[in-house]
């Protein structure tokens, strides 16, 4: 059986495998620091198995330029991570390699997990969403990884608002109360001053957490025609949140239509870089 590499970019840490699936996989993590550093670390990994590799995919931290035409296809765009920007990150690992790469956001990797192996098995159309750090959307349309212009920036969507009754006034540093300024772990815990993590049960944020999720879900469902929506993330590891948003979601779409199932994610941490493995099957298979 073909095995092949795979590579988890985040912000603050590099998951790198080499495998095939959940089943059979090596997975090693490190900090991410400079470009040149971390990719070294990451072709040292790879570098005994090189020849044995079919394809390396990478699900990395973005924005990321996606579009097959363009010169810096595969470049990490304008991201906050200055040593990062405008980064030929595909290029350098298919140099240091010698092996064909496919390249996608992080969000659309464990998307493609979840489509192979996880809880998105059999279906062509759905999202998967996360929140955590920030808020982040993707997912599979018509059996595609939604790309597009970019990649899609679910969690920018506006949402309404009420500043009477959370006068807090987002987290975003581009638009203050959008969802992920309004829902993303760092909102809640400047909103109540305590990490989303340790707010007690039956907490009034819980209730605000959930009415905010879905308010953006109903917008992406009512868009995208989900078959499911997969959501996860740290926040969402409080899974009292699963019913309250379904409960909210139902009220929003207020009969309409028949909203989709929003279940968790079933794998787990390892969704990331088992969707970069996932992405380099699904072009090299
Ligand atoms: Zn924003």
């Amino acid at each position: 059986m073909a095995v092949f590499g795979g590579i988890e970019a985040g912000g603050t840490k590099f998951v790198c495998a080499i495998g095939a699936g959940p089943e059979d996989v090596e997975i090693i993590e490190f900090p991410t620091t400079t470009p040149a550093e971390t990719v070294e670390r990451a072709a040292a990994f790879f570098r005994g198995r090189a020849d044995g590799l079919a394809a390396i995919g990478i699900g990395s931290f973005g924005p990321v330029d996606l579009d097959p035409q363009s010169p810096t296809c595969g470049y990490i765009t304008d991201t906050p991570k200055e040593l990062w920007r405008h980064f030929d990150f595909a290029g350098a690992i298919r140099s240091v390699t010698g092996r064909p790469v496919v390249f996608d956001t992080d969000v659309n990797a464990a998307a493609f997990a979840e489509h192979r192996w996880g809880a998105a098995r059999g279906l062509d159309t759905f999202l998967y969403i996360t929140v955590g750090t920030g808020i982040g959307g993707g997912g599979l349309a018509n059996g595609k990884p939604m790309h597009g212009r970019m990649h899609p920036e679910m969690g920018h969507v506006r949402i309404p608002h009420d500043l009477a009754a959370d006068p807090y006034p987002g987290a975003c540093p581009y638009h203050g109360d959008c969802l992920e300024g309004l829902a993303c772990g760092p909102a809640m815990e400047a909103r109540w001053g305590v990490r989303a993590e340790n707010l007690p049960e039956g907490h009034q944020g819980w209730a605000l957490e959930a009415h905010y999720l879905a308010l953006g879900l109903v917008n992406w469902i009512c868009t995208v025609s989900p078959q499911r929506v997969v959501l996860g993330g740290g926040v969402m590891r409080r899974g009292v949140l699963y019913p309250m948003i379904r409960n909210q979601a139902a009220a929003l779409i207020h009969g309409y239509l028949d909203p989709p199932d929003i279940v968790p994610p079933s794998l787990g941490e390892r969704a990331g870089v088992l969707g970069a493995i996932a992405l380099a099957q699904s072009e090299f298979r």
